[in-house]
């Protein structure tokens, strides 16, 4: 018997989720050490998942 640890990917830490309630954000981070997935200001129970915009730096010659 052994024990399984759930190791968020690479690309999982930069998600972060919104609560659709109070609108405050929570990092995945947070989402993954916590018992139960539930906003930390309101505690209202469902977020949407949401991934940061992708910033693209365009060089000008
Ligand atoms: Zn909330």
């Amino acid at each position: 018997m052994g024990v399984v640890m759930e190791v968020p990917k690479e690309g999982e830490e930069s998600v972060s989720y919104i609560c659709i309630k109070c609108g405050e954000t929570i990092p995945y981070r947070h989402i993954a050490t916590s018992p139960e997935i539930k906003c930390p200001n309101c505690g209202y129970r469902v977020l949407k998942k949401m991934r940061p915009p992708v910033v693209k730096v365009v060089k000008a010659r």
